[in-house]
């Protein structure tokens, strides 16, 4: 891990979570720390959408502690969490269709960073030139791989301390996972720091730092890319392939 004698950004210990009687999070524990991109992969099922739920603040564990900046954050409403810079980009994208590119960008910067939301607009137009081209066509008639990129840019209006990317390259074609994973390292060479959410393996662990895999709600590898990548028991057991 980077910055070793710098505490973790996000540390989660012993975390227990689900529905109602059933649970789905098992003991979970996840670190990262400030510049790091972290790829947490696993199958249908694994819990990997109830682990950013309870990050994000949608759902309460039952146990566990969640911590984001040294500061207990698994109690806090989800509008609290954001404010911290704890920003998820969800899965499906979950855009405004009928709004402008634009103003689904500006209600990024909402409340967090509504004073440098038109530096940050700028910022957001020079990463993504195609969004500043198409800044007042309505959101929901560009592609479904344009629409990912806005999710992204919208979630960078808020000036993330921590971006969760969940299952970006869901539904993209494969030229269009290329863009996106391009864009996923330029963004790492911003510094931000990247919880990565994907079914994608390969991509993910050409640009992770660190993974973690979760199966059937338990963390059952955390380590270096290449050792799962490379290992065919580690493949084979861990992730079907
Ligand atoms: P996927 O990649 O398919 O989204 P996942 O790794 O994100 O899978 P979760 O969505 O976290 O997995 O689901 C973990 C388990 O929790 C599954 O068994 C699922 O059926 C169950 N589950 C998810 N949402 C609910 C819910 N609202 N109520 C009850 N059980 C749920």
């Amino acid at each position: 891990m980077k910055l070793d004698n710098h505490p973790p950004l996000l540390k989660v210990e012993h975390l227990f979570a689900g529905y109602g009687e059933i649970q789905v999070l098992q003991d979970v524990h996840l670190q990262i720390a400030e510049g790091e991109l972290i790829a947490l992969l696993g199958s249908n099922g694994a819990g990997k959408t109830t682990l950013n739920s309870v990050l994000s603040g949608l759902i309460k564990p039952y146990h566990g502690t969640v911590l984001f900046n040294s500061e207990s954050i698994e109690k806090l409403h989800y509008t609290k969490i954001v404010s911290k810079g704890l920003i998820h980009v969800p899965e499906g994208r979950k855009i405004f269709p009928n709004l402008s590119v634009v103003d689904n960008l500006l209600l990024g910067a909402y409340k967090r960073a509504n004073v440098h939301r038109e530096e940050n607009l700028a910022k957001v137009f020079e990463i993504f030139p195609k969004l500043k081209i198409r800044s007042s066509q309505f959101a929901g008639s560009m592609s479904g791989g344009e629409q990912q990129m806005l999710a992204i840019g919208r979630g960078l209006m808020a000036e993330p301390l921590l971006l969760i990317l969940d299952e970006p390259s869901l539904g993209l074609s494969p030229i269009l996972v290329e863009e996106l994973f391009e864009l996923i390292a330029q963004l790492k060479k911003l510094n931000l720091t990247i919880l990565l959410v994907e079914q994608n393996v390969g991509q993910s662990l050409a640009h992770a730092d660190r993974a973690y895999v979760l199966e059937n709600g338990k963390i059952c590898f955390e380590g270096l890319p290449n050792e799962l990548f490379n290992s065919d028991t580690l493949r084979k057991t861990y992730l079907g392939m």
